[in-house]
């Protein structure tokens, strides 16, 4: 059996169908279909994101909270605890010193397999529990007297899909790297100089030898990273003029402004729109009166007032006689769009249409007949939007907002719900990740953006303290006066990463402390884990003034809009990036009442975190703050899929490799003169687009 598995691998090539890999069946195909895997050579053109080094053990001894570690040693003593919550944990020496491993979710079979004396490698976080330094849920394995020691290769990580494991992903992609042959190079003949072969830097790439430079890997500085880089712009350049060429020839309603229409809008609006808002707003006026669509950018910060233009634009659209829809990343989100809008335009006589997963089938027939048969001109929903069932008469604009929770494939299902006589509708997203003017200039030249880059009148700005963790015990007594006062708070848990499931504990034990903490007070959880719903039901007690302190994961980081919350107080803040923490701050300063903002750190701060928080103290600026993260770490994260979707780099760093580009436009001028059958492949291989962007 085993020779016959071998001998099928040796004749395999890598242009055959994944599938045919042994253990791969349709299902294991559709999910890596999901990472754009349809041959087993696609497998080795899905680059690591980034490396762990399992290559050497190190001593307990040398461990310090924060590091991430391989490590061995003897079970000295393995126990089940119960304290707040059952935990099995086991106690791990070499002789320099010792770590604890704590697991909150074990088997039985688990449990004896951890007995004294026996002996471990694992690998893990190194984090500062109670029992000293600790390791929760590390990835582990007996010690086996035949065992073959550490990795010789530094681990990859990759980027993944739900339902793929990091583990058999990587089994995966080792198996395709058994299959001999090379993978097709489109850049054939077009290179000059000593650059690496394709197939053998992808082949280095998913398993560099111990010993590597991991900073220069991880810095994407690698020779091998600079080869893909340079066929992925090359691939990202043709795809962006293809796309020109083609909306180039599409048709959109126009959509012509009547100024009485405009004053009419600003006047039913219960505040003045600020400088910026009208200045967008003519910049959007302008786009609608074309025959051909929009493709607008909307930034301005968390605050800002975007959702203002949005309604007017899709005003205008109404008042036209066209259908507009506004598309959500939450129910809750869309339901406080609803709100909002239906406020601003009852004085207008404008309905407004809410279409959500969460209504009642017989609803939701009357909304989508209302829908289809046009008298529903304004809708706003979350992603069943652009469900099949859902027919628009006459869309004429489509407004995204926070477009980096959308895969582009559901952005052109919305789109194609347009077209009537073939016209697409406009396009408004709005996002509040901004991106860096320094990047903007050279990554976006031609984008269609609108910035509002001020804040409404009468914003108190928000206070920004950081505290080392021991200052923690005060804090407590300041949330309950603060809520004393009416006001609502936050308290973010720190962020454990190591999964879900265990971010959802840590949260679930924060609200359990808090909870005895502070009986008198009302308090709300929520995390990634609840369902769709039951996170919706939390915040909007929260939204209501139901529940005074909401304990939360970072899911709360997405627009969500409660002006009377003025304190938000955010743990291990030196673990969160500066995106991440100013996202997370814009949630209070939304009302009248100053708001503070408290960023708790474990004192030992790397340079970086400390630099991180110190730009936090001093800046309430989104764009001061965007530039600020791309310098600390490299455009290729801060334009990642997750925080904007709009250009999807995966190895190539625009700032970085900024010096290929000339190469770049030359050799992609000659594919399109020379090899034009190579564009289509060579499209396909970097850019597909992902329904699912999870992370690893
Ligand atoms: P974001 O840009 O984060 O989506 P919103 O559109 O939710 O911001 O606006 C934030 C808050 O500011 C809302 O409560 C909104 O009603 C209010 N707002 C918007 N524009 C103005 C303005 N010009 N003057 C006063 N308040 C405003
Ligand atoms: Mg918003």
């Amino acid at each position: 059996m085993a020779a016959e598995r071998l001998s099928k691998a040796q004749a395999l090539r890598l242009d055959d169908p994944a599938i045919r890999l042994p253990g791969v069946g349709p299902d294991l195909m559709r999910r890596l279909g999901r990472l754009g895997v349809e041959t087993i050579g696609d497998l080795l053109c899905l680059v690591p994101l980034r490396y762990e080094d399992r290559t050497e053990a190190r001593k307990l001894g040398t461990l310090r909270a924060g590091e991430k570690a391989l490590v061995e040693g003897e079970i000295e003593l393995a126990e089940v605890v119960f304290g707040r919550r059952r935990s099995l944990l086991v106690r791990l020496a070499d002789g320099t010193g010792g770590i604890t491993l704590r697991f909150f979710h074990f088997s039985r079979q688990q449990q004896a397999g951890l007995a004294r004396g026996s002996r471990l490698r694992c690998f893990g976080e190194v984090r500062a529990g109670p029992t000293g330094l600790e390791m929760v849920h590390p990835e582990y394995r007996s010690i086996a007297a035949n065992d073959p020691g550490p990795e010789a290769t530094l681990t990859p990580v990759y980027s993944t899909t739900e339902g793929l494991q990091q583990g058999r992903l990587r089994r995966l992609i080792t198996q395709a790297l058994a299959v001999q042959g090379d993978v097709e190079d489109y850049l054939d003949g077009l290179l000059d100089g000593d650059w690496p072969k394709l197939t053998d830097a992808l082949r280095l790439l998913h398993q560099p030898p111990r010993g590597s430079d991991l900073r220069v890997l991880e810095s994407r500085r690698h020779p091998g990273q600079r080869r893909i880089a340079l066929e992925e712009l090359v691939a990202q350049r043709l795809c962006l003029k293809q796309s020109r060429a083609l909306e180039a020839a599409e048709r959109a309603p126009a959509i012509v402004a009547d100024p009485a229409l405009t004053a009419r809008f600003a006047a039913a609006l219960p505040f003045t729109l600020t400088g910026a808002q009208s200045r967008v707003i003519d910049e959007v006026t302008l786009d609608l009166a074309r025959e051909r669509p929009m493709h607008r950018l909307l930034q301005g910060d968390v605050g800002s007032g975007k959702t203002v233009v949005a309604a007017f634009a899709m005003y205008l659209a109404a008042a036209s006689g066209f259908q507009a829809a506004l598309m959500a990343p939450t129910e809750i989100l869309a339901e406080q769009h609803a709100v909002t809008l239906g406020k601003w335009f009852a004085p207008l006589g404008i309905d407004v249409l809410l279409l959500t997963g969460a209504m009642t089938a017989a609803a939701r027939r009357d909304a989508l007949a209302a829908v289809a048969g046009g008298e529903a001109r304004l809708v706003v929903g979350t992603h069943v939007l652009f469900q099949e069932a859902v027919s628009f008469d006459h869309l004429a604009l489509i407004v995204v907002d926070e477009q980096h929770r959308f895969g582009v494939e559901q952005r052109l299902a919305l789109k194609d719900k347009g077209g009537r006589g073939g016209r697409m509708p406009h396009q408004l997203t709005m996002t509040a990740t901004p991106i860096p003017r320094t990047l903007a200039m050279t990554a976006y030249a031609g984008l269609d953006s609108s910035v509002i880059d001020e804040l409404p009148a009468g914003r108190e700005p928000i206070q920004t303290i950081a505290l080392p963790r021991s200052k923690r015990p005060s804090l407590v007594e300041r949330v309950a006066e603060h809520c004393r006062t009416g006001a609502q708070a936050y308290w973010v848990c720190p962020l454990i990463e190591v999964s879900e499931l265990i971010d959802a504990q840590a949260a679930e034990s924060l609200h359990a402390e808090l909870c005895a903490a502070l009986p008198e007070m009302r308090i709300g959880l929520v995390h990634g884990r609840l369902r769709n719903d039951a996170r919706d039901a939390v915040m909007r007690s929260f939204k209501d003034g139901d529940v005074d302190l909401l304990v939360a994961t970072t899911v709360i980081e997405v627009g969500v809009d409660v002006p009377n919350a003025s304190l938000m107080i955010v743990e291990g803040a030196e673990r969160m990036g500066l995106a991440q923490l100013h996202q997370l701050r814009g949630r209070v300063g939304r009302g009248e009442r100053r708001s503070t903002c408290v960023l708790l750190y474990e004192p030992g701060l790397s340079a970086l975190a400390r630099e991180r928080i110190e730009v936090m103290r001093r800046t309430t600026d989104g764009f001061v703050i965007a530039e600020k993260d791309l310098e600390l770490r490299g455009p290729g994260e801060v334009l990642g899929t997750r925080q904007t979707g709009i250009m999807e780099l995966k190895v190539a760093d625009l700032q970085q490799d900024a010096d290929l580009l000339p190469i770049v436009v030359e050799i992609s001028d000659r594919l399109e003169r020379e090899h034009p059958e190579r564009l289509a492949p060579l499209i396909r291989r970097w850019i597909k687009s992902r329904a699912d962007y999870a992370k690893v």
